[in-house]
């Protein structure tokens, strides 16, 4: 592909002063800027670039610095001792201060994949990128205009190749190029479109948007471990509940969580107080500095799944634990071949859905088995966002919030029914049962005592 064909955008530099912009070095980390003072020393032209100088711009605390140069990885590699060099698809260097890493990335060309250089290309998808080029080739594939900005630590401008100072002022995501061929070469782009306009308070452009309908199932063939990396800068990135609702106003999340999409077309509202809370809890979360884990956030998202089927299960007669251990599987599998999420979170994930049921047996020995359980308080707060299910599910976690306040003597007392009895949950309307089939159940449980 020449450069042409694939980006309609002939770059022409605008360079923006240091007085016409307000990026300062006191908000870049001292390992970036030793890492641009040491390559620009060392005869290569460096720059700050990509979300950092856009986050900057716009007055945010880039998490992460990205520097592009015209030296190779092998040359970066010699003025470095601190670093290595990683990635086959993409190769970079990775200079590491500390806790902090410094990715170094050489200037990506535009060649043809079958002249000298590394790239290819299958079926319109990039799935090798490594030739090297120049600033003005570096610049028009990037994804968004306001990520193709590049900062200058030789006299601190701003280069821009592609209109991106215009895009940060308008707040606006305009894709570099034809979108859809940008699309085709990299699908993830369309879910990194929904995840910066929610981060950044941005709109899509409307041509930038325009092909989600016809080109969102191409991110069926994504790689699911890039997913489960997107995934978490979506939802565990601080904007978890706007970028949820961008997926669904871009018609991605279906392909994303297609289980989430079926469930909340079902028309479920509950459902959709759940998820909302459980993102919006997430987001207050981050903001704190708070840890935040993807078993919780995925567990929240593939609930709604989850009780159906379990449901539907328990009303043809399978045993209660069974239907919802199969329930967790199927949801489960079918979301990993999506998104790869590890072993660990889902084995989490699970035991998080197992336990629902188990806060609508309050007798003596299970309550206190209950509360011993390692996963008890992720349940137990997934049980108090489940309280926008019924009015049931709300005393329950009430019940279960009072119980944990009572010292261990004063509850068992209660539970056996000799001393002052907390407020009983009154479990017979949980929703973890099927209408069919509920129960009543005294806290004590003896049935039928007070
Ligand atoms: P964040 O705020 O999440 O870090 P970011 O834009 O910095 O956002 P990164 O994944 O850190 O995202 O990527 C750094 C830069 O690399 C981007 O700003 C963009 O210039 C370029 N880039 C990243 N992903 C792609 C892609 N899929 N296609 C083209 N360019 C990309
Ligand atoms: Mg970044």
């Amino acid at each position: 592909m020449n450069l042409k064909a694939r980006n309609d955008a002939t770059p022409s530099l605008r360079i923006i002063p240091r007085e016409q912009h307000v990026i300062s070095r006191k908000n870049i980390s001292k390992a970036a800027l030793r890492v641009l003072y040491r390559l620009n020393e060392a005869g290569y032209t460096a720059y700050l670039v990509g979300g950092a100088v856009r986050d900057l711009l716009l007055g945010g605390h880039p998490k992460d610095f990205d520097v592009a140069t015209s030296a190779t990885p092998e040359e970066v590699k010699k003025l470095f001792r601190n670093c290595r060099l990683i990635g086959r698809r993409f190769r970079l260097a990775h200079v590491v201060y500390g806790q902090e890493i410094i990715e170094v990335a050489t200037f990506r060309g535009t060649g043809e994949e079958d002249g000298d250089g590394d790239r290819h290309i299958v079926d319109g998808r990039i799935v090798r990128d490594n030739v090297w080029g120049t600033i003005e080739e570096d610049a028009i594939r990037r994804d968004f205009r306001v990520n193709a900005l590049y900062y200058d630590i030789s006299d601190f401008s701003v280069r821009d190749y592609v209109g991106g100072m215009q895009d940060v002022e308008n707040r606006v995501l305009h894709l570099i190029g034809d979108p859809a061929t940008r699309y085709r070469e990299d699908p993830v782009r369309m879910l990194r479109a929904a995840r910066l306009a929610a981060k950044l308070n941005f709109r899509i452009d409307a041509a930038a948007a325009a092909p989600f309908e016809e080109l969102g199932p191409l991110l069926l063939d994504a790689a699911p471990a890039r997913l489960f990396d997107e995934s978490l800068k979506m939802f565990l990135g601080g904007h978890g509940l706007k970028s949820f609702h961008m997926l669904e106003q871009c018609g991605l999340l279906k392909f994303l969580l297609p289980a989430t999409a079926r469930a909340l077309k079902r028309g479920d509202k509950a459902l959709r107080g759940l998820i909302e809370q459980g993102l919006a809890n997430t987001d207050a979360r981050v903001a704190e500095g708070k840890s935040v884990t993807p078993a919780f956030l995925f567990a929240v998202l593939l609930w709604g799944e989850v009780r159906d089927l379990a449901h539907a299960w328990m009303v043809k007669g399978v045993e209660d634990s069974v239907a919802w251990t199969r329930a967790a599987t199927h949801v489960v599998a079918e979301q990993c071949q999506r998104v790869a999420i590890p072993r660990r979170f889902t084995i989490t994930m699970e035991e998080i859905w197992s336990l629902q049921p188990r806060f609508e047996q309050v007798q003596r020995k299970r309550v206190f088995r209950l509360m011993a359980h390692p996963r008890f308080r992720a349940a137990f707060d997934f049980l108090l966002l489940r309280a926008a299910e019924s009015p049931a599910i709300h005393e329950l976690g009430e019940w279960w919030a009072h119980a944990q306040q009572l010292p261990h003597e004063t509850l068992a007392a209660a539970l056996s029914g000799s001393g002052a009895v907390p407020e009983a949950p009154v479990a017979t309307t949980a929703s973890t049962a099927p209408r069919k089939r509920r129960r009543r159940r005294k806290p004590n449980g003896k049935s039928g005592a007070a």
